[in-house]
């Protein structure tokens, strides 16, 4: 028996019924060998309630090999996106006794594995890592018997009773259900040369990279929570954090507010809007303009950080949804983006899609 799964007589059965057209059962996938068990990840905080988990490295992954596709043992449900939504469906379906797919282009934890520490999630007074908080999960999924494959799905077809999931290299994937939990993507500012930097000098949310500016000086733009958590972390390590807003105030909780008080290296800014990006090679300067006065401003920046918002995933789901596609977490356009609502819309999608593939029509009946 591997570690870290039960063994059969003392897995718990499950709630459901069995699926008539599946076979499957709570008592969990028999048919659907669990690769991901025997994987080992990245650094890992050594805290008691972490101690048995890894978030997987980048790896890790490709867990569905090529001889055996999900198509060929048979998929109830592919989750599109690895982040608190996807991460809480797939546990729920995989104990559930479905056979689950869950695809991931990027890390897996989602935009919550990079937050470098959360203070708001339940069950942890003192707070966790991101990355310890989503390895959690992926153990929780793993000893369920969640698949993960490392992938883009760049594609979604709807064939009568079941969907065709695209990848970039053209295979194609079958279930019969399908959950987008792609998150919601980063506005960005549309200026000329942003694109090239992105990555490298321009960054959305990275709080692993704060560390590279040590004694740099950097900006963050935006005015809400998001801006305000990177521009916190970026002044441990920074010489000077300019945090450029648009209007006169910043949008974010008190507690988040009160701290930026005591970072004399931060720097707020307010009515600035930024109108250049300038550098060879590097990025050099940002030229900013302020609102009310009209002047504008060069400074000497070596990381921009651009957190003015979020829009919808370009997730192409096309003409496939309806009947048996969800949406969950930031996908869903929720402007409440927190890790625990995304959890919850993760599992609610989960029983919604439980109740479609058992044929249960309403899924407020019977709750
Ligand atoms: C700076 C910042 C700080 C934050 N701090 C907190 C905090 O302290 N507490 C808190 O509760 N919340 C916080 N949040 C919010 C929280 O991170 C998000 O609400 C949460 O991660 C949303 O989960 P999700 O699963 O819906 O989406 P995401 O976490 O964005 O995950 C979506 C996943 O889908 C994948 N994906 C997208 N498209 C595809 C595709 N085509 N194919 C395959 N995979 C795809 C992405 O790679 C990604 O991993 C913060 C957010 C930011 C930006």
């Amino acid at each position: 028996m591997r570690r870290g799964i039960p063994s059969r007589a003392s897995r718990p059965t499950s709630l459901y019924p069995r699926n008539p057209s599946t076979g499957c059962s709570g008592a969990g996938n028999r048919n659907w060998p669990n690769r991901i068990a025997s994987r080992r990840g990245a650094p890992f905080s050594n805290t008691p309630q972490t101690r048995m988990a890894r978030l997987p490295s980048r790896q890790y992954n490709d867990s569905v090999s090529a001889s055996k596709s999900p198509s060929s043992t048979g998929t109830d449900v592919i989750v599109v996106g690895g982040g608190p939504a996807g991460l809480a469906a797939g546990i729920h379906l995989s104990r559930a006794g479905y056979r689950t797919l869950l695809v991931e282009k990027g890390q897996f934890g989602g935009q919550a594995g990079r937050i470098d520490w959360i203070e708001n999630y339940p069950g942890f007074p003192a707070g966790i890592k991101g990355a310890d908080l989503m390895a959690l999960w992926l153990a929780q999924a793993r000893r369920w018997g969640l698949k993960c494959l490392r992938a883009q799905v760049s594609g979604l077809v709807r064939q009568s009773s079941f969907f065709r999931i695209i990848l970039p290299n053209g295979r194609r994937l079958r279930c019969r259900a399908v959950l987008c939990c792609a998150g919601a993507e980063f506005k960005r500012l549309g200026l000329s040369g942003e694109d090239g930097f992105l990555g490298r000098y321009v960054h959305h949310a990275a709080f692993d990279e704060a560390p590279r500016f040590r004694n740099k000086v950097v900006a963050v733009v935006g005015a809400g929570e998001a801006a305000l958590h990177q521009a916190l972390l970026l002044a441990k390590f920074a010489r000077r954090v300019h945090l450029l807003s648009r209007g006169p105030t910043i949008k974010a909780h008190r507690l988040l507010k009160s701290r930026m008080t005591r970072r004399p290296n931060l720097i707020h800014s307010p009515n600035m809007t930024v109108e250049k990006i300038d550098g060879h090679r590097r990025l050099e300067r940002i030229v900013v303009r302020d609102r009310v006065s009209g002047l504008h401003k060069s400074l000497d920046v070596s990381g921009l950080f651009v957190l003015i918002g979020k829009q919808k995933s370009t997730f192409p789901s096309g003409k496939a949804k309806g009947p048996g596609y969800f949406v969950a977490g930031d996908a869903s356009g929720d402007i409440c983006r927190q890790v625990v609502v995304a959890a919850g819309s993760g599992v609610q999608a989960a029983m919604e899609c439980i109740r479609y593939l058992e044929g249960w029509s309403n899924p407020h009946e019977n709750s």
